[in-house]
């Protein structure tokens, strides 16, 4: 993933007007993106504005001194920008001090322009890196939030939404329901049309939930054929009609896979909490499986509220 030089802007903090010219004749010939700044203070803005891929900063400056803007750089949760300290300090325990407040590199003046753009590219390298390394833990995150199957939610995601909406319930007295949602004899589905069949059931009926649904609410695979999906700000009738909907939606759907046609029903399990005793998620997971069990019982394909929400 190389950057292009657009995607690539570099800051320079320089109170000397010829060290500036200098800087932009140099990084010219490479066609950079630069900007310009002749105090910290003009830095700090241009970093907030432009977010900088690398900054090359002299060590003094009138109201703020390169090491101060290195620590600055660090302390900010940007992405990573390579810095390259240009001073005119040959004193080692200098080097060494802006090294270890955070710069990553640095130059002494007069530079030759040559090993500035070689170094800068040195960043350029780094700053690649870094942005990869970036977008591979994004994607990771993602992937450990998703089901791979049906690109839904999976249960930790949703947990970790739900117990988050569950206390804003607490707090701001809107309901808050939770359904439990499980495939009709589903172990018949792979027996008789095979387990690709069954994905395809799987897939259809986590987009019929994903459709169904506020862009507020989730919906998630449990597991398995089991499903979840949790909704707020609606009161009972409502959550009645939106189940019903994604229940009949599906046992009227006409699944074909090669010669064959089949329908496939689900049950739905749903617990509620609307204010009154600290709410508890797996609490309300256990009462909407329940629920789910009842609905099994009494013949599949219904929806059944817990005792005591409906
Ligand atoms: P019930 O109505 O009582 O829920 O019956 P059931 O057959 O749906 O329940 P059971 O728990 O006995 O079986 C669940 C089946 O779901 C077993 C398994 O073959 C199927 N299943 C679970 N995960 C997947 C999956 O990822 N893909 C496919 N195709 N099938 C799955
Ligand atoms: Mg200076
Ligand atoms: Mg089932
Ligand atoms: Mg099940």
């Amino acid at each position: 993933m190389a950057i292009s030089k657009h995607d690539f802007t570099i800051l320079v903090a320089d109170d000397s007007r010829l060290y500036r010219k200098l800087l932009e004749e140099t990084l010219e010939q490479e066609q950079y993106v630069v900007c310009f700044a002749t105090n910290g203070r003009e830095a700090s803005a241009l970093l907030a504005e432009h977010r900088p891929a690398l900054v090359i900063t002299d060590w003094e400056m009138p109201d703020i001194t390169g090491i101060e803007l290195c620590g600055q750089i660090r302390s900010s949760q940007e992405p990573y920008t390579y810095i390259i300290l240009l001073t005119s300090n040959t004193e080692k325990g200098q080097i060494i001090r802006g090294l270890s407040a955070g710069a990553d590199d640095y130059l002494t003046k007069p530079f030759h322009s040559g090993e500035l753009l070689a170094r800068v590219a040195v960043g350029r390298r780094i700053v690649e890196l870094h942005r990869e390394i970036q977008e591979k833990n994004r994607l990771l995150a993602e992937l450990a939030l998703t089901d791979s199957l049906t690109g839904l939610p999976n249960r930790r995601a949703v947990e970790e939404f739900a117990v988050r909406q569950l206390s804003g319930a607490a707090r701001h007295g809107f309901f808050f329901w939770v359904v439990m949602a499980d495939l009709d004899s589903f172990k018949n589905v792979n027996d008789t049309y095979g387990h690709e069949a069954g994905d395809s059931v799987l897939k259809t009926f986590a987009a019929e939930l994903r459709a169904n649904i506020r862009a507020s609410d989730i919906c998630g695979r449990m597991g398995g054929e089991e499903f979840v999906v949790v909704l707020t700000h609606v009161e009972e009738p409502n959550v009645h009609i939106v189940v019903e909907r994604i229940r009949s939606q599906l046992a009227d759907a006409e699944f074909t896979f090669g010669e064959t046609h089949f329908t496939v029903t689900a049950s739905f399990g749903i617990a509620g909490f609307h204010g009154g005793d600290t709410p508890n998620f797996a609490q309300l997971l256990k009462q909407a499986d329940a629920a789910l069990y009842s609905a099994k019982h009494a013949g599949r394909n219904r929806v059944v509220f817990a005792r005591g929400t409906e």
